[in-house]
């Protein structure tokens, strides 16, 4: 038999043609896909691709002044080398990049690693001329915030957001009663001349039916409505007639990116522009006039992410609208820029019936007084579901009886 003869390759050939054909449709194709997604970004309607990050480090790159390498000293990269020497994990920080190449990073410290870090990083920070600039605040949720601002003799600088609990303010209720340790000052809260508590209905605006059972309820209370839910705007309309308390109830990029999750149409993510996120919040507005504040739906990745809070932030500054952390994961630094902002702030307290205990809504809705009696006041979130219902008919009386006064959420801001 004759062996084959190894074909020669023709270009002219139909198979060539069809080939070299199909390359370059697909090229185009795909060509066309990112442009197109480019202009979505460009026109500020929904894109894929991270344009608004793309910008953000050219800008911060354009920005940059040629140095020789020997001169180069990054702040950011700095810190973070610091931190690490001061023995903490370096995901304990989150740093993000602003436009002008600035950054702004957080930490959360508990009160030894505080009282180590702060003075250790000033002298470094001083040792390389970086000039630096303090101011603390303290909180009503016994907080302590520290900011230091901070400008190397070159490059951009940054910001840096240090917070600690007082430990004492905050304990758990327990066993070993509390004495104030000797030499520490007591600590000063604003003196209210009763202890409140407000809870929040989360979720609402689908159940016209779940809304009228809470205005039966007769109790002050705050409903955050979902702006994209069916019955949003006559959610909101009928809850103000009857005295309850609106606020804005905004889906917000979760971690494990629940997009199909109810409620998160008109979700904001991370990696939107300053833009597309500034015009679903006045289109949220627009739907929900009555809002007085707004709470974060889902979020446990938006509410870490500083460049998306600092938007949401300055945009309720604007509208004179307060924040409510709905405390989604605890890496949130949405209250901390919120209070640093001055921007009038509460945090959720405890949870009535997050899913893995929703046969315990009494037991958290006593955790809920509990923790309003020993801190002055206290917010809970429950969600629109029968047995929280249910807890909230006794909830009236329950606070009144250890002599706390149940309130919308705004009277916790005063
Ligand atoms: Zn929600």
């Amino acid at each position: 038999m004759k062996q084959s003869k190894k074909k020669k390759f023709n270009f002219f050939s139909t198979e060539y043609l069809i080939l070299s054909l199909a390359i370059t449709l697909t090229m185009v194709a795909f060509l066309a896909t990112i442009s197109l997604d480019y202009l979505n970004f460009k026109k500020g309607q929904v894109h894929y691709l991270g344009w608004n990050k793309i910008q953000v480090h050219m800008v911060a790159l354009a920005s940059r002044p040629a140095k020789s390498p020997a001169e180069e000293f990054s702040l950011a990269d700095y810190l973070r080398h610091e931190l690490k020497e001061a023995g903490l994990a370096e995901n304990r920080l989150s740093l993000s990049l602003e436009e002008n190449g600035n950054f702004q990073a957080f930490l959360e410290l508990d009160e030894q690693e505080f009282k180590k870090i702060k003075p250790q990083l000033l002298s470094n920070l001083k040792k390389k001329k970086v000039k630096t600039k303090l101011s603390e605040t303290k909180t009503d949720a016994g907080k302590v915030l520290v900011t230091i601002q901070m400008k190397p003799p070159q490059g951009p600088g940054g910001q840096l957001l240090l917070s600690y609990r007082i430990p004492v303010e905050l304990a758990r209720p327990s066993a070993t009663p509390e004495k104030p340790s000797p030499g520490v000052p007591p600590i000063t809260v604003a003196i209210k001349t009763q202890k409140k508590v407000a809870v929040v209905i989360d979720d609402m605006g689908n159940d016209l039916d779940f809304l009228q059972e809470l205005i039966n309820l007769e109790v002050p209370l705050t409903v955050a409505v979902l702006p994209n839910a069916l019955y949003a705007s006559q959610t909101a309309q009928l809850a103000q007639e009857k005295g309850l308390e609106v606020i804005v109830h905004l889906p917000l990029e979760a971690l494990n990116g629940q997009a199909s999750y109810t409620g998160a149409d008109g979700i904001i993510r991370a990696s939107m522009s300053k833009e597309e996120i500034r015009s679903i919040l006045e289109r949220d507005l627009s739907i929900l006039p009555q809002a007085v504040g707004l709470n974060n739906h889902m979020g446990s990745r938006a509410t870490a992410d500083s460049y998306l809070m600092e938007v949401i932030l300055d945009f309720l500054k604007e509208k004179n609208l307060f924040f409510l952390d709905s405390k989604t994961t605890s890496r949130s630094i949405a209250y901390d820029l919120a209070i640093q902002k001055k921007i009038p702030a509460l945090s959720r307290n405890v949870f009535l019936d997050a899913d893995d205990n929703r046969h315990q809504i009494k037991e958290r809705l006593s955790e809920l007084l509990r923790y309003a009696l020993k801190n002055g006041q206290a917010v809970g979130i429950g969600h629109p579901f029968p047995e929280t219902l249910e807890a909230l008919r006794s909830y009236k009386m329950e606070a009144e009886r250890l002599g706390l006064e149940p309130v919308k959420l705004s009277s916790l801001l005063q």
